[in-house]
């Protein structure tokens, strides 16, 4: 069964870290996969697109967000959906938990969501609960409220990537059980097929993964893939993550 490997890069890199990485994925059998995707800061998207050209590399680029704007126009600091399509970038993360600390509201991620669908850019759309709503046991409201906002789109998506993360367990070491990743599963699959039927969506999970957790997360059935961010800045760590998403395909 197919597993994505989605590296968050976050605000970090420069030239010659993305141009050494990605050549050297680009020649490595492990890394060198279509499952494989590095989202990246918009920068770099351009770097990252030739060296994809030029070493014919199967891996995919995505960008960390993309603007509520669309075409081109008067709107400083914004990248539209149409710039980053024009780059060759073919995902996009949106809501990710860091972006709607900072003010991104349902609606702007609405907006989102629908331009990046309109430039042919396939949504990794972030969900998570805060650690008070876990234990006050609300996460399953708040994660169905958040998963809401795709319902609008329903004519529009037919591919998008829904990816778990717990705001507590991001950057912190901290991961749910498996139980607790596959309840989470299961509730975005049920409610986005009775939703949106016509789509095809994948249920990643994301926070805290490690080499050393990968396989454990990836022999859930429910887990379509991970949301990597801080081991995914180590190339030795992230090939480890990568061989295991291999060698667990290759298996279930
Ligand atoms: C993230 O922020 O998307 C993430 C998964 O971070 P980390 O792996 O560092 O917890």
């Amino acid at each position: 069964m197919r597993k994505l490997i989605i590296a968050n890069w976050k605000m970090n890199g420069n030239i010659s870290k993305i141009k050494h990485d990605l050549e050297s994925y680009a020649q490595n059998p492990i890394t060198n996969q279509d499952n494989i995707i590095f989202a990246l800061p918009y920068v770099f998207l351009d770097n990252a697109s030739q060296v994809q050209k030029i070493y014919g590399a199967q891996y995919k680029i995505s960008s960390q967000d993309i603007s509520q704007f669309d075409g081109f126009g008067a709107y400083t600091g914004e990248v539209s959906g149409t710039i980053l399509s024009d780059l060759g970038v073919e995902y996009a993360i949106v809501g990710h938990s860091e972006r709607r600390k900072i003010g991104e509201t349902s609606d702007v991620l609405a907006k989102k969501l629908e331009l990046a669908i309109n430039n042919k850019i396939t949504p990794i759309y972030c969900i998570g609960e805060s650690y008070e709503d876990r234990v006050e046991n609300n996460y399953l409201i708040k994660l169905e409220k958040e998963l809401e906002i795709l319902f609008e789109l329903n004519q529009l998506v037919s591919n998008i990537i829904i990816a778990y993360e717990p705001i507590w367990a991001i950057g912190t070491g901290l991961t749910p059980s498996i139980a607790q990743i596959d309840e989470i599963m299961r509730l975005i699959k049920v409610t986005v097929k009775k939703n949106l039927p016509n789509a095809y969506v994948s249920t990643i999970y994301g926070g805290s993964v490690i080499a050393d957790n990968t396989k454990d997360f990836l022999e859930s059935s429910l887990v379509d893939g991970l949301l990597v961010g801080g081991a995914s800045l180590k190339a030795e760590e992230f090939i480890k993550i990568c061989s295991c998403g291999q060698s667990v395909m290759s298996t279930t």
